[in-house]
């Protein structure tokens, strides 16, 4: 029995382009007891490889955050086998913005501690006094009320290329550090003011909402579905649109464009650009910002020095990388110094 890919990423992508088949993008949670994720781990990745989903996907104890690729053919059959999974029948599906059928390569299901990473103590509150979920309607009244304070609990380079009007956009690498920046400033405002918060998909909300009335805020709201669901209601039932630029999305696309209008600036030479880009170099794979003329110029590397490297040929760049860890792909996302335009 199969129970691992056995495809490489470029073989993946091969397959897809021969096939021609349209794919959808979907990701989805849900937080649930589950009793052995590795086993609940196997049968999501036997019947998923079988209808030739691919992505990645954490499954814990407390439950399931997955982010998939699937044949537009196969999403009856996919559909109906989440339906047969007490705890997934009828769980919300966001279905990206746009489209790309080659968001995932592989089908990567992974046993976690936790499906989000979060740094919280569980224990220590009561995960299930959540805030009010609101949709797209409710949500737009909610931010222009004067005592609204708006938080967006994403990471540093996902607020800067696209937010909500308005927002508080903590300047953080990680989910923890935002969740005490905000408490902090807003100590003062914990009864008198509505705590509205909002993230991609809704599930960092699930837990920052009830972390934060544990803390003691009173009034703690979150975006229903995140910007995926909101997007969705807006355009369905022609309201406001109050997101500005676009929204950053963990797989190949990086990010899909919500309006026009473009927040962010190129990290090397500041002209008004929001195209994520991973350093060329395959030991520097730093994230950030990169315009089509810097990309050209700098052969899609961060730095002089990674390009020196980048030019190199392949086995001698393998050489050079041996025994060095990439921190860049974890903790250092579009921070370093020589990006001259990088905050
Ligand atoms: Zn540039
Ligand atoms: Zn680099």
């Amino acid at each position: 029995m199969q129970l691992y890919n056995t495809l490489s990423a470029k073989e993946r992508e091969a397959l897809i382009e021969e096939a021609g088949l349209e794919r959808l993008t979907i990701s989805f949670y849900q937080y649930a007891r589950i009793g052995n994720p590795s086993i609940f781990r196997n049968h999501l990745f036997i019947h998923w490889n079988e209808l030739d989903v691919l992505g990645r996907i954490y499954v814990a104890h407390e439950g399931i955050n997955a982010q998939l690729s699937v044949p537009a053919v196969n999403f009856k059959s996919f559909k109906a086998h989440l339906d047969s999974i007490t705890f997934l029948e009828n769980v919300r599906l966001n279905i990206a913005i746009e489209q790309d059928n080659k968001s995932f390569l592989k089908l990567k299901v992974k046993v976690r501690e936790k499906i989000v990473a979060d740094g919280l103590n569980d224990a220590s509150f009561d995960v299930t006094n959540k805030g009010i979920h609101v949709d797209a309607k409710k949500f737009n009244e909610l931010i222009e009320d004067s005592d609204t304070i708006l938080v967006d609990m994403r990471n540093h380079y996902e607020s800067e290329i696209g937010h909500f009007k308005n927002a508080i956009t903590p300047d953080v690498d990680t989910f923890r550090d935002s969740l005490d920046i905000i408490e902090k400033d807003l100590a003062d405002h914990k009864e008198d003011k509505k705590l509205v918060m909002y993230c991609t998909g809704g599930i960092r909300c699930e837990k920052a909402s009830a972390y934060y009335k544990h803390k003691g805020f009173k009034n703690v709201y979150q975006l229903e579905g995140g910007i995926i669901e909101y997007t969705r209601q807006v355009n369905n039932l022609n309201l406001e649109n109050k997101f500005l630029g676009k929204n950053f999305v963990f797989d190949h696309r990086r990010g899909e464009r919500i309006t026009d209008d473009v927040i962010a600036h190129c990290h090397q030479c500041g002209n008004p650009c929001d195209n994520h880009v991973n350093c060329a170099n395959e030991a520097c794979h730093l994230l950030f910002i990169q315009c089509d003329a810097c990309a050209e110029a700098m052969n899609q590397c961060c730095s002089v020095e990674c390009k020196d490297i980048h030019e190199l040929p392949y086995e001698e760049q393998k050489r050079l990388r041996k025994g060095k860890v990439v921190s860049n792909k974890i903790f250092k996302k579009g921070r370093s110094e020589v990006l001259k335009y990088k905050k």
